[in-house]
């Protein structure tokens, strides 16, 4: 057994002062405080507090938008080149990803849908991560596309993008076997309807996204079971108050979670406060849609089938002037940071936007909380935000 002590966990739903946590074949066993419980005398004890007198505990970050970091991009990436990407996560408190695809020839799309699949079974295998070498678990794949408007496309390539079709989606669903957990579709496609309720049945996360829809398609897309809205404002028909469309519906719907790239660069940081206000606490989810640019020096790099440019912290595409984003070179303790300082909210409502929203979102039980059952997948955390270890299945970095 392990016992971890700090001055302060989140669960994220609650603050404990003087916590004691229990961890147990990889698993949290247990959740108190230290005037609650004995610390049994065979226990190995890690005491935070030695190092960081004011540490924090929190879940590790849950990213369901993630197109590559560290210079490895997760469409191109072999088996062999992941864990670097999967090390360099967990720099940033990742314990847990979707590795998100973008639209590319559906041939490519199969492929990288295989390999992705081998990672996440090798990932719960439950060796991946044991050990010294500590790296952020591949936990379902996010399919970006290929259902996506062509009007709202934002940087993925036109001549890749799909009309809904069960026989499209099944192809996907057998290239993943199955490990497909998360899907950005379009709702005014046609078809998509068909879609999103056969992709729901299958516990797919259905995330309305990339689309121009009115209010009526996204009525019938939550109807048949869409539960989410991807990169809230970017790639979606703008508000307008008399045609309310996607994004009136998206703010306002209680049946809709939503996420949000909180770099201050995809979305102002006034309208990420506006975003939050709408969605509240225990709605509101934090993405990065990181590219492999992510943690690189500024340049050119691959974003599946697209090439692009980062300068100064914009992804744009390689060689166009008009300067669309092609994803991001955000990281999820920065997007916290950022939630914090952009509106106010406190660490720990920032940090459950990262961690427990996301993973209740998308459908991932054991992840995102600090609550006995859960995997001990945590960051150790500074009162400022700044991540000082991270922890994946027990295993301390
Ligand atoms: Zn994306």
């Amino acid at each position: 057994m392990i016992v971890l002590c700090a001055h302060r966990l989140f669960t994220p739903r609650k603050e404990i002062l003087n916590p004691l946590l229990f961890i147990e074949d990889g698993r949290i066993s247990a959740v108190s405080s230290r005037a609650q419980q004995e610390i049994p005398k065979n226990a190995t004890v890690i005491d935070f507090t030695r190092d960081l007198p004011d540490v924090i505990l929190a879940p590790g970050f849950v990213d369901i938008h993630m197109h590559g970091g560290a210079g490895i991009d997760v469409m191109l990436a072999s088996l062999a080149e992941l864990p670097r990407l999967n090390k360099f996560l967990t720099t940033h408190g990742v314990t847990g990803y979707f590795p998100t695809t973008v639209a590319a020839p559906l041939d490519q799309t199969c492929t990288a849908l295989r390999r992705l699949a081998d990672a996440i079974e090798v990932a719960q295998s439950d060796l991946a991560s044991r050990g010294d070498d500590i790296q952020a678990l591949p936990l379902g794949i996010h399919l970006e596309g290929p259902f996506l408007s062509h009007k709202r496309r934002g940087v993925h390539p036109p001549e890749n993008l799909l009309e809904p079709t069960l026989q499209v989606f099944e192809r996907l669903w057998q290239a993943a076997r199955g490990h497909v957990r998360m899907m950005t579709i379009a709702p005014e496609l046609p078809g998509a309807i068909e879609v999103i309720a056969e992709a729901a049945r299958r516990n797919v996360c259905v995330s309305i996204g990339h689309s121009d829809a009115t209010l009526e398609p996204v009525k019938a897309a939550i109807k048949a079971s869409a539960r989410h809205a991807t990169h809230t404002f970017n790639a979606m028909r703008p508000l307008d108050h008399r045609e309310p469309g996607i994004l009136g519906e998206v703010l306002t719907s209680r049946q809709l979670t939503a996420d949000i790239i909180a770099d201050g660069i995809h979305v102002a940081p006034e309208v990420v406060k506006l975003f939050l206000r709408a969605k509240g606490v225990a709605r509101a989810v934090l993405i990065t849609d990181a590219t492999a640019a992510a943690g690189m020096p500024d340049g050119t790099y691959q974003l599946g089938p697209i090439q692009v440019e980062v300068k100064d912290g914009r992804c744009t595409i390689l060689g166009e002037t008009d300067g669309k984003l092609a994803g991001s070179v955000l990281t999820m303790d920065r997007a916290v940071r950022n939630v914090k300082q952009f509106a106010g909210w406190s660490l720990q409502n920032s940090i459950r936007a990262a961690t427990l929203n996301p993973a209740a979102a998308a459908g991932l039980a054991h992840h995102g909380q600090l609550t006995p059952g859960a995997e001990a997948n945590l960051v150790v955390l500074s009162p400022e935000g700044e991540v000082r270890r991270t922890i994946v299945r027990g295993a301390p970095s």
